[in-house]
């Protein structure tokens, strides 16, 4: 059977990196299996469901190259819903419930009382018809519940959980369509993955009651459930539950020179018991994803292990894999000088003005600035095909008898107007004769 997997966000708002694990998970267990990843986007809330969100929800996957094989509404697939509706309420396992909000939070409040828990009480399935006439004639109208089988236990065996047991008797019938006859999650969420042939679901342990709720679903729609992963929540470095977590965009890790691959091989491996190790592709990503590997304690994400990931990757990048971002006329050698030095790719248009300049003055005193004359006149005369810094450092030390520190340091303040970069070896032929003449020979 071949593996289907989906991703299914609300387009209610942006995508934070938990969303964006989840998505990776599923995309990364089709890829490794040659099946299908599928975006489904749960959109039956009208009023809360964006336009621009579901745009950003598209234009995050496809930052990360995690691109869907078939995409789907959930907002044009009423019909199905309907259906499935239909039938399960001719089949007696859907039924109309008229207890306004209070009076179940009464309900609630009671149960609660007397330390009971607050299983809804099945009321509704008591009612006569002449008390169903009375509601009516109120203007009431019904919202449904989906009747469980309590005789039925719930079983499956997660792929990171293990087995897992819930007595539906110690449940209550979920609500599944509102009075307005809108839907609520639970329902239309079963009857797609039934209909798309989902093989896998895999989300958040947040959905762990849920799964418990649909497997009985699946049952009473006749279709073959899926098989489910549910993953420990994310937590930040301090271990807790964070805000921070539930708002961290994309948009803000692009604005931080986060690359994708970075947040992508950080979330393919943290809650498991591999490590997170440094890659340029997805595909290497692929041979050691297990669900197996995960744990079911919370998965730690930090943003400084992600910055220093990030770092090790850019070092990692070849000239082709930047070349189209580079900044116009930045050459092989020229990457390939400055990549040591950079903390992201933020930095490079930086490090190339210290090639292209202006580059900033800085003052000497008067023994370095004569220094710096003399190295003017070297530099005139060396041989620049060959190693240039070799040469000038070589001649400039023979000549005026300086070395290290006062040797080195002053070159480089003048050639790039600061104290620290990457190897002069590599940047001064970047720089070039005439630059460097005039660099050297320029005074405040
Ligand atoms: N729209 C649901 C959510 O974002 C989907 C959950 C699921 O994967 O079934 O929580």
């Amino acid at each position: 059977m071949s593996v289907v997997t989906r991703f299914a966000p609300s387009p209610t708002g942006r995508l934070h990196v938990g969303n964006i694990r989840t998505a990776l998970h599923n995309w990364l267990y089709a890829a490794q299996n040659d099946g299908r990843f599928l975006l489904r986007l749960d959109d039956t809330d009208a009023e809360r469901s964006r336009a621009d969100y579901a745009d950003a929800i598209h234009a995050d996957l496809a930052w990360l190259g995690l691109h869907p094989h078939e995409e789907f509404r959930q907002s044009e697939r009423f019909a199905l819903y309907d259906a499935a509706f239909d039938k399960l309420r001719a089949a007696g396992r859907v039924y109309p419930c008229y207890e306004t909000a209070r009076e179940l939070e009464l309900k609630r409040k009671i149960l609660l009382g007397r330390g009971r828990p607050p299983l809804y009480d099945r009321a509704a399935l008591e009612l006569t018809d002449a008390q169903i006439a009375g509601f009516e004639a109120e203007g009431r109208t019904p919202h449904w519940r989906f009747k469980l089988d309590h005789d039925a236990p719930i079983e499956w065996d997660d792929l990171i959980r293990g087995p897992q047991h819930f007595d539906p008797a110690l449940l209550s019938d979920p609500v599944i369509r509102r009075e307005d006859g809108s839907w609520l999650y639970m329902l239309p969420s079963a009857v797609d993955d039934a209909e798309m042939g989902v093989t896998y679901v895999v989300r958040g342990e947040d959905h762990v009651t849920n799964t418990g709720l649909q497997l009985q679903m699946f049952a009473a729609m006749g279709a073959e459930a899926p098989a489910f992963a549910h993953e420990a929540l994310l937590v930040g470095s301090e271990g807790k539950l964070s805000k921070r977590l539930g708002s961290l965009t994309m948009d803000e890790l692009r604005a931080r020179h986060i690359e994708p691959i970075a947040l992508v091989a950080l979330l393919a491996r943290i809650g498991t018991s591999d490590p997170v190790i440094p890659v340029t592709d997805h595909s290497a990503l692929l041979d050691d994803f297990d669900f197996g590997r995960f744990g079911r304690a919370p998965a730690r994400f930090d943003e400084e292990e992600l910055a220093r990931l990030n770092q090790q990757i850019v070092h990692m990048f070849d000239y082709e894999a930047v070349e189209a971002g580079l900044p116009e006329g930045m050459d092989e050698r020229a990457w390939e000088a400055i990549r040591p030095n950079l903390h992201h790719m933020g930095e490079v248009d930086d490090w190339w003005q210290v090639i292209e300049g202006p580059v900033e003055t800085v003052s000497f005193d008067a023994d370095s600035a004569a220094f710096l004359d003399t190295a003017a006149a070297t530099a005139a005369d060396l041989d620049w095909e060959g190693e240039p810094w070799k040469a000038l450092t070589a001649s400039l030390k023979e000549r005026t008898g300086r070395k290290g520190k006062a040797l080195f340091l002053p070159l480089r303040q003048a050639l790039t107007g600061r104290d620290h970069g990457p190897e002069m070896a590599a940047l001064l032929p970047l720089i070039g004769k005439e630059r460097a003449i005039a660099r050297l020979s320029r005074r405040r």
